[in-house]
């Protein structure tokens, strides 16, 4: 009986579809690699031991949106015990690899010392384990792009440069400029950002310096917002910041 419909008899009596062709939808094939939920710890140790930024972390894991990766990890950092204000530091990119690593073999109860000056590792595991609240570390990074600024100019010109060339340059403004000498300070409860230049001490009305490294000839004039700086510069050539008593950084300190 022919109803019109495009069937065909086999000796079996089943219809015979025919090879099915095309392409299964992608939201219906992608139950394989599992979800970022189930491998947060993989997607996490990988965010903080390799040099994989989120959005690396988030296409390994085969195109989930960034937001849900990131609320999956800060909720997975957040029961192993860090702060906010750590995991957004950590989660965001701000902090080098060097000292994630710390913070990630720390957890897993390796310490490993013979790479790094063990008291700049007792410094990261305390900034970053430790009780403190990193009050608003995003604010703390706004200033970071115009302050490397001022102080590339400064060591393009010696070291030592005029506050006016600096504003007729662009560079910074007058207002910046007495900030990054004193040290930004902030509404209550908000964190200082320190200061990371100074008047020169030969012409201190008109001209502005870096901040000398007390530990070779060389300035301090690699800015960070990271709170584990807590004097805002580090000389690149000595990885010290400008204290007596500074520990020496790894040197991705100097790139990042
Ligand atoms: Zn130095």
């Amino acid at each position: 009986m022919d109803d019109g419909t495009d069937r065909t008899h086999t000796h079996t009596g089943t219809l015979r579809l025919g090879p099915i062709t095309g392409q299964v939808p992608r939201h219906i094939r992608k139950i394989y690699p599992s979800s970022i939920t189930e491998r947060v710890v993989e997607v996490t140790e990988a965010l903080l031991t390799t040099n994989a930024t989120l959005e690396d972390v988030t296409r390994i894991e085969g195109g989930k949106r960034r937001k849900k990766s990131e609320g999956v990890i800060h909720n997975h950092l957040a029961d192993l015990g860090l702060t906010r204000g750590a995991r957004t530091l950590i989660v965001n990119g701000y902090v080098p690899t060097s000292a994630t690593r710390v913070v990630w073999n720390h957890l897993n109860g390796v310490r490993i010392d013979e790479d790094h000056d063990p008291e700049w590792v007792t410094l990261v595991i305390d900034t970053y384990l430790g009780c403190t609240t990193l009050s608003n570390p995003t604010s703390f990074h706004e200033h970071v792009a115009m302050r490397r600024g001022i102080t590339a100019h400064l060591l393009r010109a010696g070291g030592r440069a005029p506050k006016q060339r600096l504003i007729t340059s662009n560079v910074a403004t007058a207002v910046q400029i007495s900030a990054a000498i004193k040290g930004r300070v902030r509404p209550p409860g908000k964190r200082n950002t320190p200061p990371i230049v100074q008047q020169d001490d030969r012409r201190p009305d008109s001209h502005i310096s870096l901040i000398p490294c007390p530990h070779c000839d060389g300035w301090a004039s690699h800015v960070h917002a990271l709170p584990e700086v807590t004097t805002g510069v580090i000389c690149p050539a000595c990885l010290k910041m400008p204290t007596p008593d500074s520990p020496t950084f790894p040197s991705d300190y100097a790139m990042t």
